[in-house]
């Protein structure tokens, strides 16, 4: 029995050095080998790894992911907006070789800007509030007592001038005139227009047209007789008094030389005698803009004139035309020989 307690239980127990090595393992010179660094050691980790790889890494590597997201979101966004500016943008016709620009037209911006911006960054611009320009012709030429019949806004002329005992009219006479003289001047390049005795241009308050120059049309009247021996020739005014009075003096001296020039021809005088304050106060005067060149001319008496009113139209417009021409290329016209007093006023 005693064998038996020699034998065995000593040296078998004492087989097992791994055991009683771990235990004191701490103490001898092989405890280098379970620093932490021989615990990684494969064969140890091979079971532990598992864990500790799912309990640490995602807490760490989601603390930025999203970054990705946002960097791709940037990435399509970028793409976008350059696909969008790649877009061909809208080609401007070049204008036609024969166009000319009309000087009525207002100006817009067609320029549209190099890169597309969305309306969301888009900037309140100065947006061209319209002005209402008012139109500039080169030339207003009122037929004296021409209405458009039916014409909504003119107010009805009940008269129309002179008539005389064989039905002629002054009207008739004026707007023939007119006509002639506005074909010419719009055939010298000027922009003329014809207005009426109450054209809608004018303005009772605040008036605003503005042409380079006025000339209102009219025609004296049918005296006959050698009561009315003065009744006959023609005679130009302006306004009186005159907000221009240099330009309206030009204006009439411009049309009383090249007028002349025709009425002396068949013996028609300037006739100042008999200018009138239906001329010097000539209504359409205070309803254009007071500044412009604005003048009225009776071309004779319808009764003793009558001959060279009615058959040498042509001529009158001439004489009408070229003195516009003359004003409107800002000559300082030479009074003819017999020098127009406007402000001189007489017979009835
Ligand atoms: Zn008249």
């Amino acid at each position: 029995m005693s064998d038996s307690s020699d034998f065995k239980p000593l040296p078998r127990k004492s087989k097992t050095p791994p055991r009683k090595r771990q235990t004191v393992g701490a103490d001898t010179p092989s405890a280098a080998r379970r620093t932490p660094r021989s615990r990684a050691a494969p064969s140890e980790d091979k079971a532990r790894a598992p864990r500790s790889r799912r309990a640490r890494p995602p807490a760490q590597k989601n603390r930025f992911g999203w970054l990705k997201y946002v960097a791709f979101l940037m990435m399509v966004s970028v793409g976008v907006f350059v696909v969008a500016n790649m877009q061909p943008a809208p080609s401007a016709a070049p204008p036609p070789p024969a166009y000319t620009p009309d000087p009525e037209a207002t100006l817009v911006p067609t320029q549209a800007p190099f890169f597309a911006i969305p309306h969301i960054f888009e900037l309140p611009t100065n947006t061209p509030t319209p002005i209402p320009t008012p139109s500039v012709p080169d030339a207003a030429i009122v037929a004296g007592h021409w209405a458009v019949e039916g014409a909504a806004r003119v107010p009805d002329v009940p008269d129309s001038g002179a008539i005389c005992p064989d039905g002629t009219r002054e009207v008739d006479i004026t707007k023939s005139v007119a006509d002639k003289t506005l074909s010419l001047l719009q055939r010298r390049g000027y922009r003329a227009e014809l207005l009426q005795e109450f054209d809608p241009v004018y303005q009772d308050v605040n008036p605003t047209f503005a042409p380079r120059a006025f000339l209102s049309i009219h025609v004296d009247s049918c005296l006959q007789g050698p009561d009315y021996a003065y009744a006959t020739g023609y005679k130009i005014a302006h306004a009186e008094p005159s907000d221009n009075q240099i330009q309206d003096d030009r204006l009439v001296t411009c049309l009383t030389r090249s007028y002349d020039k025709v009425a002396s021809k068949y013996d028609k005088p300037f006739n100042y005698n008999t200018i009138t304050r239906n001329m010097t106060e000539y209504h359409a005067f205070r309803k254009i803009d007071p500044t412009t060149p604005a003048a009225i001319i009776e071309l004779g008496f319808l009764g003793q004139d009558y001959d060279f009113l009615l058959q040498h139209q042509d001529e009158i417009a001439q004489g009408l035309a070229r003195g516009l021409d003359d004003f409107l290329k800002g000559q300082t016209c030479v009074p003819p020989t017999v020098t127009p007093q406007p402000t001189a006023t007489a017979a009835p």
